[in-house]
């Protein structure tokens, strides 16, 4: 007998959308046909819903220390949003601190994720020194089955700045093994010299945020990571990329053969630098800056062609206080947008139904093309036999409008406010088990475990 049986849903996957029955058993998916008439505990109609895997959310910052504050939420009430947006996994990263190593920073987050998460959960090991331990600890790392190390060109001030050679050499190693490098790619003098000539010029106001951190800074930088990755035949991932250029520059990077891969976010995909004329600005500042139309046009672009391959929240969720404080002093504001329940939400309705990008083209950028690059492609990412029964319905029928207070995150505002989004998860199933119905949350505190790459 099975424990579910979803009947007549359209089943997506990357590549199709079939109308099929799904057999869940022990948190597997274990019988998928066009008919399914086996016994069940429970029985779900699914007829006018997409039944979708579970979204994959790869870069998010939950209970976040950001430089000047900490974000709102635990891990507990991040993926219990994440859930109620229909993310089933999310990626999170293990910051290395000055008075530790790469591995004790990955087995601190682990604690204080493993007894709060509701879903199942990664960790990336964010890097901030080369030293010999570092060298030695990658391969131990990654033979454990942690194979994404993140690693930052900028914020020398805080002390994440990785300087080229180390870069080189790190880049170097942890291909080596068998892993992969996640860089966040900005200039770090270009945006400090311009950042202190704002300063000087007494222009610290939001008005001129965008202009601290300009295209330009981006472009450089990946530039040279690809020229690393070309020379050294290292593999390179490249978070939340927003520029035209940097577009065009793996594009054809990825035709010189360079393996990497890139990444772009909601937000850069839905708003520009016009937010940060508007009263609350504030609220918007981040890093990389938001950019032009011309940049979002491209970057969809680059995601149809393949040229990016995954979007991601980069959720950090502040709420208005912590933004307003400094917002007379961009330099002072906590950087970082949340938005991990919106994910799936935003991006079906900015892809499928205003662009009519094909829902498959969706479901590859937020769950297949996310399991396969972090190595867990075996468990999630697809609504097929043997794998995790992460998965939910989504009725694309009814509409809502985003507001301040209706959503589950921790942030008392909406950066997408009055914004109208077509569609509703309305079950979320994670390793079988229900845990969002409607407006009612099923799941528990601590239930999510933890995902290693293969
Ligand atoms: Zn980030």
């Amino acid at each position: 007998m099975l424990d579910l049986l979803i009947k007549n849903g359209r089943v997506c996957s990357a590549k199709s959308t079939r109308k099929m029955d799904i057999g869940v058993r022990a948190g597997k998916i274990v019988v998928l046909a066009e008919r399914l008439e086996q016994d069940a505990s429970e029985i779900v109609d699914a007829e006018g819903c997409y039944v979708l895997p579970g979204i994959i959310d790869v870069h998010t910052h939950i209970d976040h220390w950001g430089g000047t504050a900490n974000t709102e939420d635990t891990f507990f009430t991040g993926s219990r949003a994440a859930a109620f947006g229909g993310t089933t996994t999310f990626i999170d990263f293990a910051v290395q601190r000055p008075e530790e190593n790469v591995r004790t920073a990955v087995t601190r987050r682990i604690r204080q994720i493993e007894n709060e998460s509701c879903i199942d959960y990664g960790v990336h090991a964010h890097v901030t020194d080369s030293s010999k331990t570092t060298i030695e600890l990658i391969p131990e790392l990654i033979a454990d089955g942690f194979t994404s190390f993140k690693m930052f060109t900028t914020y020398k001030s805080a002390g994440f700045k990785i300087e080229d050679p180390d870069m080189l050499t790190l880049m170097n190693v942890i291909t080596e093994h068998g892993g992969f490098s996640m860089v966040h790619a900005e200039n770090d003098s270009f945006c400090e010299e311009l950042t202190g000539r704002l300063l000087a010029k007494d222009q610290a106001d939001v008005v001129h945020y965008a202009q601290s951190r300009p295209p330009m800074a981006e472009i450089e930088c990946i530039s040279r990571l690809l020229l690393f990755a070309k020379v050294t035949g290292a593999k390179l991932y490249i978070v939340h990329v927003t520029t035209a250029e940097s577009v065009e520059l793996i594009r054809q990077a990825k035709r010189e053969g360079v393996d990497v891969t890139a990444e772009t976010c909601t937000h850069y995909l839905i708003l520009d630098d016009c937010c940060y004329q508007r009263n609350d600005g504030y609220k918007y500042v981040m890093a990389p800056p938001l950019r032009k139309e011309k940049d979002i046009e491209a970057l969809w672009a680059g995601l149809l062609d393949g040229t990016l391959s995954i979007v991601s929240s980069d959720h950090c969720d502040y709420s208005t206080d912590k933004k307003i404080a400094a917002k007379t002093n961009f330099t002072k504001i906590s950087p970082g947008l949340h938005g991990i329940e919106w994910l799936w939400p935003l991006m079906y309705e900015h892809a499928v139904a205003r662009r009519d990008i094909p829902i498959e083209k969706v479901v590859g950028w937020l769950s297949e093309n996310p399991a396969k690059v972090f190595g867990i492609a075996d468990r999630k990412g697809k609504i097929d036999i043997g794998m995790d029964a992460d998965l939910f319905l989504f009725d694309p029928k009814p509409t809502k409008v985003l507001d301040d207070r209706n959503h589950h995150m921790s942030s008392d505002f909406c950066p997408y406010k009055s914004e109208q989004v077509t569609g509703s998860p309305v079950k979320v199933y994670t390793n079988g088990k229900l845990i969002v119905d409607g407006d009612i949350f099923l799941g528990e505190k601590g239930e999510g475990r933890l995902l290693l790459s293969k």
